[in-house]
């Protein structure tokens, strides 16, 4: 069948090597570089000078673009959209998204949105990959109105790609996403911009971490536009989480200030015991 990928960077162009044959991919990216590499990469047969030349003859239309960009996708393509075609997203988040879909599509109950737990601090088609899905959950967000024929095929093609799928709630979904998402992002960012500016006040800082560090800012890294669209896009969850993150911290500043070691210990063991519930899979 054809398709459309609007947005040929890591989460679409994975999507569409996972798909592999299924479907022919017509491509369209803001950036003329990311169409013209998925092309070269085999993620989409050709690239399309516009969003809605893209989705002319598609069955399938797949959204991949940072979640704020997902009104301007659909105004776009709304008047060019086949009647019968299958509308996906990938967005992080999904309440804001669905409100935009049902402003701009003409037929909202053709539209399943989709968010699989799956991606890396990398970005762009270079970093695409047919296995980034394999084992990871997807999280599918219907809308009372969604055709129960299009949610099948859009749980059939993430179950294609490798995935692990479920149905929720699309505010359930930013709520949980705040936490296990979002918030660790949040926090990574400041952690590693605090550790910069000590670092940028004292050289000897550079070069000295451990895998402390490492491991708790590798998303740090991630790309700006994209995590600046998820946290402004779930601003409720999102500051919710940061509400519960600064209760922590301040119990720990008060162990630390109070040389209370007992307290320390038991609010270090609680934080495993999190850990591991939150992994259980
Ligand atoms: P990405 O690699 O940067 O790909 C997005 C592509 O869309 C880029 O080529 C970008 O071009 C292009 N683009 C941006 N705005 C556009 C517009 N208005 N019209 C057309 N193209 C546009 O980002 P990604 O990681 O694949 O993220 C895509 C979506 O997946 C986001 O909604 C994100 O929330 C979601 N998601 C991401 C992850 C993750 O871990 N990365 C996981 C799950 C879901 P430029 O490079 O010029 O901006």
């Amino acid at each position: 069948v054809n398709g459309a990928l609007l947005g040929c960077g890591l989460v679409g162009g994975s999507f569409a090597l996972a798909l592999g044959d299924r479907v022919s991919f017509a491509g369209y990216d803001r950036s003329p570089e990311n169409a013209a590499r998925a092309r070269e990469r085999g993620i989409v047969s050709r690239v399309a000078e516009s969003a809605a030349s893209a989705v002319k003859d598609a069955e399938l239309v797949v959204i991949a673009v940072p979640v704020r960009s997902t009104a301007e996708i659909c105004e776009a393509i709304a008047p060019a959209l086949s009647k019968s075609a299958l509308v996906m997203d990938v967005g992080s988040t999904k309440s804001e998204v669905l409100t935009q879909v049902k402003r701009w599509l003409p037929f909202p109950e053709r539209f399943v949105a989709a968010h699989p737990i799956a991606g890396t601090e990398k970005s762009g088609p270079d970093a695409a990959s047919p296995d980034l899905f394999r084992g990871r959950r997807c999280l599918l967000s219907p809308l009372p109105e969604t055709d129960r024929e299009k949610l099948k095929l859009a749980r059939e093609l993430w179950e294609a790609a490798g995935a692990r799928v479920d149905e929720i709630d699309a505010a359930h979904h930013d709520h949980a996403l705040a936490f296990v998402s979002h918030l660790p992002h949040v926090a990574a960012f400041a952690l590693a911009s605090a550790v910069g500016e000590a670092a940028a006040k004292d050289s000897w800082l550079e070069g000295l971490s451990g895998g402390g560090f490492v491991d708790a800012t590798r998303i740090a890294g991630s790309d700006p536009r994209m995590w600046r669209d998820v946290l402004l896009s779930n601003r409720d969850g999102v500051l919710e989480a940061m509400r519960a993150l600064d209760e922590e911290l301040a119990e720990l500043r008060r162990a630390i200030a109070a040389g209370d070691g007992e307290k320390l210990e038991q609010l270090i063991s609680r934080a495993g015991d999190g850990r591991k519930r939150v992994l259980r899979a």
